[in-house]
Order: C-alpha cells, then sequence, then structure tokens
C-alpha cells in the first residue's frame, strides 16, 4: 500500500493514483484541524466514520441524479473516486445561522434564516478561506457562469435531499460545506461533486435537544466528537451498535 503514489496530503484526507486512469484512492485520517490549521487533534476512529458516512451520502446523492466523484469504498478507510481538477471554492449553504455567519451578520447561533443561503469562499488557507461574492468569482475566472449555475442548482438540491434524510432520524442539517471539480470525459467536462460530506463538514444539531453531532465539539471541546460522529452513522443505519464499533487505528481492512 506504501507503495502507491501519493498525489495529494490535506488536513483530513490523503490521495493516492488510483488503480486505473482517471482515478485516485481517498484515505480518510484520524487528523483534524480547526480554526484555519491553529487547533489540531487526532479523533481515534474519526477517518472510519467520516468514510461510512460520505460513501453514504455520496450514494444516496447519486441516486437523485447529482453526479459525485464516488466509485465504491474499498476498505475502512478508503474510497475510490474520479479525479477532477477541483474549483478553488467551497460552497456553504446554510438553513440556520451558526458559526462565522453570526460573527459576520451579528447573528444569533440558532437563529433560523429566512431561507437557505449559499455562500462562496475562496479555497486559500493563507487567507483563511474569505467568503468571496459571485463577481469576484467571475473576474477572477475561478468559476465560469454555467459552473456556477451547476454548483448552486446542486447545492439547493443536495441540501433539500440531506435536511429530509437527517429530519428522519432527528438531525437538522443546520449548514455544510461542499466542493466541486471538473471532471473531464475525452472533450467532455462536467461539473460534479467531490471532497466529503461527514459531520467534519456539516453542522448537525439533535433535533430534539439540540445536541451537536459534528465538529464543533472538537472546536469547542466539548468531547465526546467520535461518539457524535458515530451516534451520526448510528441513526442514519451505517454502523449498527456504535460504542461496539471496532476501530483499527489507521488499518485497511474491511
Ligand atoms: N466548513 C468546512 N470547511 C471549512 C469551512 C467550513 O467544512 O474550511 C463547514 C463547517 O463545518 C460548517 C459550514 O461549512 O458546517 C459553515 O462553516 P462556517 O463558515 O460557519 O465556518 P466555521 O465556523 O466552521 O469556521
Amino acid at each position: 500500500m506504501s507503495r502507491r503514489k501519493k498525489i495529494y496530503e490535506g488536513k483530513a484526507k490523503i490521495l493516492y493514483e488510483g488503480p486505473e486512469k482517471g482515478t485516485l484512492v481517498a484515505h480518510f485520517k484520524d487528523d483534524a484541524t480547526a480554526f484555519n490549521n491553529e487547533k489540531k487533534g487526532t479523533l481515534e476512529g474519526k477517518g472510519v466514520l467520516n468514510n461510512r458516512i460520505s460513501e453514504y451520502l455520496m450514494s444516496h446523492l447519486a441516486k437523485i441524479g447529482i453526479p459525485t466523484h464516488f466509485i465504491k469504498r474499498l476498505n475502512m478507510r478508503e474510497q475510490l473516486i474520479r479525479q477532477v481538477e477541483i474549483i478553488p471554492l467551497e460552497v456553504i449553504c446554510r438553513n440556520i445561522a451558526a458559526g462565522s455567519i453570526c460573527k459576520r451578520l451579528g447573528l444569533e447561533e440558532g437563529a433560523a434564516l429566512p431561507r437557505p443561503i449559499v455562500e462562496f469562499c475562496l479555497k486559500n488557507d493563507d487567507l483563511g478561506d474569505p467568503v468571496v461574492s459571485e463577481e469576484h468569482v467571475a473576474a477572477f475566472g475561478w468559476a465560469g457562469p454555467q459552473e456556477m449555475e451547476d454548483m448552486v442548482s446542486m447545492t439547493l438540491r443536495v441540501n433539500d435531499f440531506l435536511s429530509g434524510m437527517f429530519a428522519a432520524v432527528n438531525i437538522r442539517l443546520v449548514d455544510f460545506k461542499l466542493e466541486f471539480g471538473r471532471h473531464y470525459e475525452g472533450d467532455m467536462v462536467r461539473t460534479i461533486l467531490a471532497d466529503e460530506i461527514s459531520p467534519d463538514s456539516c453542522r448537525l444539531w439533535d433535533l430534539r435537544d439540540g445536541k451537536k453531532l459534528d465538529k464543533d465539539r472538537f472546536r469547542r471541546d466539548l468531547g465526546g466528537v467520535v461518539d457524535a460522529y458515530a451516534e451520526v452513522a448510528r441513526r442514519l443505519g451505517i454502523m449498527k451498535e456504535s460504542p461496539a464499533l471496532k476501530i483499527i487505528p489507521n488499518g485497511k481492512s474491511a
């Protein structure tokens, strides 16, 4: 495994060359970072859970016609994905005010937003991923007009679908972040959903008591981070019994 060519190493994932041209293997690590890398930690079992949760959510989105980079899960920590050229934007969708929008616009955490709000941030760690307008995106050519239209419409469909899926298991989808990529097929290029969808990239609150079931537990030192992710997996029916989940640190067996 270690002889595979590493293409990229990010904060929570490593990408290796895939078995066929145009494919990559995404390896989900247990590392966690927050506040633009100022806070770092290792959460044993997080990678296993995010691999499974992201597989589950991406597979369901594919079934409703959202094109994604996900091909199949290979083992506990790895999935086979389509190679794409990542569009350098983070697309954030918010239903409830939380996180950075509260500071930016003086909103109270938990306030319902008038309608789902889609925001774009430039993927640039040195600048702290600043919010940018569609005017900036167009002027600097980070994404084309059709790509912007595709990203917004897919994001709103993902929001409708996942809000319903989570509500059915008593979880509120507060907000989430998506990344998209350009997938080249011969002369054709299309925009597809990439990266991951997991409690690292979503805010998920228990509908009954408001308990946070996402990365805010790490950001705010609330403890029980992996237990909360396992609870999300368990409610979605992915992991049958969360506490007994057998996690092999950095293990690769399925
Ligand atoms: N998010 C993410 N990666 C980032 C920034 C945000 O996955 O680099 C997710 C975050 O987990 C939340 C949503 O996007 O679900 C909105 O995040 P926000 O802008 O409020 O920033 P934060 O408070 O996380 O810094």
